[in-house]
């Protein structure tokens, strides 16, 4: 029997920095009526509490102590992700380049990301969302019924993350070398480094529109929506 159309599917959608996971996401979720679960924001959220904290981004034990003690929610509105820690809002705090930069250093723990993989599975178990970052596919749900890996070139995603942010007062040269540093911490880390997961669809954004990036995943979703898709997840 089939469970169409009441099936709710979970979308991962991974990727770089700068390569326009959360706007695909975030509109991909309204049309969907998903919830749009941004995982870097937890990383962001923890690393602002270890900031806050004076905790050195190389201590393991401690960062991993501090994600035990913490609340990290993440809540879908019609604006965005509000970014809750431990009840206070840090939704604006958790995007400024110091967070972001740490976010990349206190995620390469691996305890740290046991305890971030463990809750972001439990908001996501039940199906219905999109869940964008760079282990979604590979790690946090490997069973995910559709996974994209969201790319474009370097030099692109430098110029619209220099579009977005610049206008916060940073120079573009910093945001370009932030981002290109976050990249490579990334991809090199020895625990779940940012790579597309073997069953992903990579869709290179550089030429693309959003809209011709968002009617891809659409195409996607609505195969694995179709009456006769069959199911790859346990969904319970
Ligand atoms: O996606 P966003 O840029 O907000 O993520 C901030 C940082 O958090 C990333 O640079 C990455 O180091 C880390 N992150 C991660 N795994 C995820 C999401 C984010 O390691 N699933």
């Amino acid at each position: 029997m089939s469970d169409y159309p009441t099936r709710k599917l979970i979308i991962a959608i991974d990727g770089p920095a700068g390569a326009g996971k959360s706007t695909i996401a975030s509109r991909l979720a309204r049309k969907l009526g998903y919830q749009n679960l941004e995982s870097g924001a937890m990383y962001r959220a923890l690393a602002l509490k270890a900031v806050e904290n004076d905790i050195s981004f190389d201590d393991e034990a401690a960062l991993s102590d501090l994600a035990h003690k913490s609340r990290i929610k993440i809540e879908p509105t019609l604006g965005g992700n509000r970014v809750l820690l431990d009840g206070r809002d840090v939704t604006q705090r958790v995007r400024d380049a110091d967070v972001s930069q740490a976010a990349s250093r206190v995620s390469v723990h691996p305890q740290v990301r046991e305890w971030m993989v463990a809750r972001q599975r439990e908001l996501g178990t039940s199906g219905g969302v999109v869940m964008e970052g760079r282990d979604i596919g590979t790690k946090v749900f490997p069973d995910a019924e559709v996974k994209v890996f969201l790319d474009a070139d370097p030099v692109i995603r430098e110029q619209r993350r220099i579009q977005q942010q610049v206008s916060k007062g940073a120079s573009a040269e910093s945001l370009a070398a932030e981002l290109r540093e976050r990249d490579r911490r990334d991809r090199t880390r020895a625990n779940s480094p940012l790579a597309p997961a073997h069953d992903a669809t990579v869709i290179d954004s550089t030429a693309l529109t959003e809209d011709e990036v968002l009617r891809t995943v659409e195409a996607l979703v609505e195969k694995k929506l179709q009456p006769n898709a069959p199911p790859k997840r346990n969904a319970g």
